[in-house]
């Protein structure tokens, strides 16, 4: 008996050292002694090793669209993923699986970006760097004439800047859970008028701007449905886009109704997909009724009718 715990002893400090020596970056095995009155026990434990395996990553985008990442990871708690100088949350979806989803700006330029994983565990940090590859939106240019209440809205010096910081505001407040395992729906039944990306120019003046969402023209009053379910995070009037009814889906994703003429649900209500959120208008920077759908990621407008066509389904966003 003695004999067997003297040896049980050395292991364990060789083991120590063997530990001890390492530089913490790969995983270390170690054995602990443990005595319950008549007999020894040999506990061996296992720290795991930091691991990380893609499972799914496009390697290609166009600007404007998102994409979904999935990795897994044995042991791993939490990760990012960084790209255009931002970095988004990798969220524990299951066991050993991580997911997140990363909008890419509109005015990203085409070519190749390094984009940069890593994960953490109890002791440890991974981190891969790979490639995706942005493509070019095509666009096209349309030239709107402004009405007087436009031009102030846009002269003003204050309109767009408050509207950005609250969106910015609105872009923090999102859930980590997600919320439903619906598509995105259409949510008014009227004609697109404009797609997400083109730019607009003003009066005789140069492009100037890309379009953030959908447009449906359709008359005032008209009854514009929840795109899917999610909690309500605004319910008011922004500065530029009138208005609004903001929802929150979870794990970063949020749709947008604006230049609404009446809303129908407050802040904090829960909403089903296609549930009657509010009538169409022409309220804020608007040439005529129509509803201006968005549909943003971590606060970044993404094209709408992607979430459409796609097939994608908010079951496969966390
Ligand atoms: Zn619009």
């Amino acid at each position: 008996m003695t004999t067997q715990r003297i040896f049980l002893a050395l292991i364990l400090f060789l083991l120590t050292i063997s530990c001890s020596s390492s530089d913490g970056s790969e995983g270390s095995k170690f054995v602990a002694v443990m005595e319950n009155d008549s007999q020894v026990e040999l506990v061996e434990a296992f720290v795991q090793q930091p691991n990380m395996e893609v499972v799914e990553l496009p390697r290609q985008v166009y600007a404007g669209d998102s994409f979904r990442a999935v990795v897994s990871s044995d042991g791993g708690l939490l990760g990012s993923i960084k790209i255009f100088d931002r970095s988004t949350p990798l969220l524990l979806i299951a066991n050993d699986l991580l997911s997140s989803q990363v909008a890419v700006p509109i005015e990203q330029q085409s070519g190749v970006v390094m984009m940069e994983l890593s994960i953490t565990g109890i002791n440890w940090r991974v981190t891969e760097v790979i490639a995706v590859k942005i493509l070019e939106r095509p666009v096209k240019v349309d030239r709107i004439y402004r009405t007087q209440e436009m031009i102030r809205i846009a002269t003003d010096g204050t309109s767009y800047a408050e509207e950005a910081d609250l969106r910015r505001q609105q872009a923090k407040t999102y859930s980590a859970h997600r919320y439903t395992s619906e598509f995105m729906q259409i949510p008014v039944v009227g004609e697109v008028s404009t797609f997400f990306g083109d730019m607009r120019a003003y009066e005789n003046g140069p492009p100037s701007n890309s379009h953030s969402g959908v447009d449906f023209a359709a008359p005032k009053g008209t009854r514009v449905s929840a795109s899917a379910g999610g909690y309500v995070i605004y319910s008011a009037t922004m500065p530029v886009r009138g208005t609004s009814v903001v929802i929150d889906h979870g794990s970063g994703v949020f749709s947008g109704y604006h230049h609404l003429s009446k809303v129908y649900s407050p802040v904090g209500a829960w909403i089903n997909a296609g549930e009657y959120i509010g009538e169409v208008g022409s309220t804020g920077f608007s040439t005529g009724p129509h509803l201006h759908w968005e549909v943003l990621v971590y606060g970044t407008p993404t094209d709408p009718v992607k979430w459409l066509e796609s097939g994608l389904s908010l079951n496969d966003l966390h």
